[in-house]
């Protein structure tokens, strides 16, 4: 089976300026996301080796670590094709009256998620999601990348509060950075998850072209 890999960005490092500087974004994909990959395969093949040698006796902290390190994996690929330097404005069509029926209207949207992501204790994410049991937008507080989490739910936009997305930049002022983030959201990339979520397909599209 094929380890997971880094997948490349569709846009250079530099390129969502001014709003996340290029020194954040190489670091972010080059060292943190990479090291969930990695954690990902070597959490991978120790459970092998575990099973290999009958002995599970580590294999509530290997799920813990695979959890931890998958769903960073994950994310994170999802991430930088939610963003692009091309993004902001709003979305359209039933997108955007999906967005009306169930937070109000966009603006109702962009206040929900932002305290979502804001208010987050410790690290983790902002989630906007589709939840095909209740057929309805909602938004998620991720603890870390993978606690809080309502298992059929399908991520479309999601805004990453960890300290290393923005600390760089925006230090403390976490408000700040992710009220800009509206500013580079990729809505052609969260339509097409939104379609292929209502549609019943696994949404969570396949990472960008991998390098
Ligand atoms: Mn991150």
């Amino acid at each position: 089976m094929a380890p997971y890999v880094l997948p490349d960005l569709d846009y250079d490092y530099g390129q969502l300026e001014p709003v996340i500087i290029g020194d954040i974004n190489e670091l972010h994909h080059s060292k943190h996301h990479a090291a969930y990959v990695k954690g990902t395969n070597d959490t991978l093949e120790k459970i092998a080796a575990a099973r290999d040698a009958g002995d599970f006796s580590s294999i509530v902290g290997l799920e813990t670590t695979l959890a931890f390190n998958l769903a960073g994996h994950t994310l994170h690929n999802q991430w930088w094709r939610n963003l692009s330097p091309d993004g902001g404005d709003k979305p359209t069509g039933e997108l955007a009256a999906a967005i009306d029926e169930h937070f109000g209207s966009f603006d109702g949207l962009r206040a929900q998620l932002n305290a979502v992501s804001g208010t987050i204790q410790g690290s983790g994410w902002g989630v906007l999601a589709w939840d095909p049991i209740g057929s309805r937008l909602i938004t998620q507080q991720l603890k870390d990348h993978h606690s809080n989490l309502s298992i059929a739910t399908t991520p479309l936009l999601v805004f990453d509060t960890w300290e290393h997305a923005y600390y760089l930049q925006y230090k403390n002022v976490k408000t700040d950075y992710i009220d800009r983030l509206w500013n580079i959201v990729n809505w052609a990339d969260v339509t097409a998850r939104f379609d292929e979520a209502r549609a019943g397909v696994n949404g969570l599209r396949p990472p960008a072209p991998q390098g």
